[in-house]
């Protein structure tokens, strides 16, 4: 019943994007190309899509935030834009620390309810890292958790942060986990927990993930403390590659940049952030401020990400095409960018990746 449950989930997802295909044959998909190195990325997006033939048309939007009755909203040109096409494509957005308007980032995932980030990392086959039999799959739940967002100050010099666990949204994620590992063809879900310590939090999430499994009888589930599971990795991430993992938000934040450690660094592991009604790709990496406009910047996260939204919207044969350039580019090791070890500059390493096409 699982199965069918994920394939009917998996039809309405891919059918829900013909209605966004215009007479020219193409998708309409909203771009928010982003801070810093955004931009720049998002040009070489942009570039490769076009010169594969992706049948796409970008939507640009701006999310620069405003504020109303003292909370931080989205534009609502671009909250129009994302839930008419189903699907965007997101650059870094720069947050500012400890004060000013909250993280544009969690804005987004809480207006379009994107309960689940999904962050695949595999080791590219000929770029030189400790290992090179990194496959892991990390599914974060992305609404709640540390990053609430309810912090106040308790008395001056003591401040308190909520950890906010629901079983409804650990539900919807350690269910979006055992379908993600039903469509990918992974035998095992692991939960990544510390409920040996949060026992309240964690123990909910660990137990509503007991009681979730019991709907997958064909999937494989077992649970790791979150500091077993770091040790575990970087001593020997082979055994994991079998696995989805998932856990609780501020755990898979970090967890997955040990993850993007081991196969190379951020410049390339990607992302989607999945919801019902709407899902947004977007790398793991931030804005990088500190190479921004100077051409330095890695695209290949960016484009991963874009990969993943093609293959959710069923585009499968030009995201195969696309990868497999990528793929190749890095491997030759000739045309990669400064935080690879090479000398290229993002457009030209975009430029390789079109000649590989
Ligand atoms: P960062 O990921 O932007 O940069 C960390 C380091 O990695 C920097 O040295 C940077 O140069 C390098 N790097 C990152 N992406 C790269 C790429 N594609 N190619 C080459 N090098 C790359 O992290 P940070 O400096 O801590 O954060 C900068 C800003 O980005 C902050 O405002 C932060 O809040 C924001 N941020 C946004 C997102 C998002 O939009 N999802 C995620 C993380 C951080």
């Amino acid at each position: 019943q699982a199965r069918s449950y994920a394939a009917i989930a998996k039809n309405d997802r891919v059918a829900k994007f013909l209605g966004t295909k215009g007479n020219d044959g193409k998708y309409t998909v909203t771009l928010i190309e982003g801070d810093g190195i955004g931009p720049e990325i998002a040009q070489s997006v942009k570039d490769i899509f076009t010169a594969a033939k992706v049948p796409i048309k970008w939507e640009s939007v701006d999310v620069t935030p405003q504020l109303k009755d003292g909370r931080t909203v989205i534009p609502q040109e671009a909250i129009d834009s994302v839930t008419r096409n189903y699907v965007a494509l997101k650059g870094p957005l720069a947050t500012p620390i400890g004060k000013g308007h909250v993280s544009l980032n969690l804005t987004l995932r809480r207006t379009f309810n994107l309960f689940a980030n999904v962050r695949p990392c595999k080791s590219i086959a000929g770029y030189q890292t400790p290992y090179d039999n990194v496959d892991t799959v990390l599914i974060r739940e992305n609404t709640e958790g540390e990053y609430s967002g309810i912090e106040h100050i308790v008395v001056d010099g003591v401040v308190q942060s909520i950890k906010l666990i629901t079983r409804a949204a650990s539900e919807r994620v350690l269910r979006f986990a055992f379908q993600y590992a039903l469509e990918v063809g992974k035998p095992k879900v692991r939960v990544v927990h510390k409920a040996t310590i949060m026992k309240m939090s964690d123990g909910l999430f660990l137990r509503t993930a007991r009681d979730v499994a019991k709907e997958f009888p064909q999937i494989e589930f077992d649970a790791e403390l979150l500091d077993n599971t770091c040790l575990k990795m970087v001593t020997d991430p082979a055994p994991y590659a079998d696995l989805v993992l998932v856990m609780p938000n501020l755990y898979g934040d970090i967890l997955s940049d040990l993850c993007a450690g081991l196969i190379g660094g951020l410049g390339l592991t990607p992302s989607g952030n999945i919801g019902d009604e709407c899902s947004i790709f977007e790398a793991v990496h931030g804005s990088a401020p500190d190479i921004a406009g100077k051409g330095l910047a890695n695209p290949t996260a960016l484009l991963l990400s874009s990969i993943m939204m093609l293959q959710h919207m069923g585009l499968h044969q030009h995201a195969e095409q696309i990868q497999t350039a990528i793929f190749k580019v890095l491997a030759e090791g000739k045309t990669i960018t400064g935080d690879l070890g090479g000398k290229a500059k993002t457009h030209e390493y975009a430029g390789a990746v079109i000649k590989a096409l």
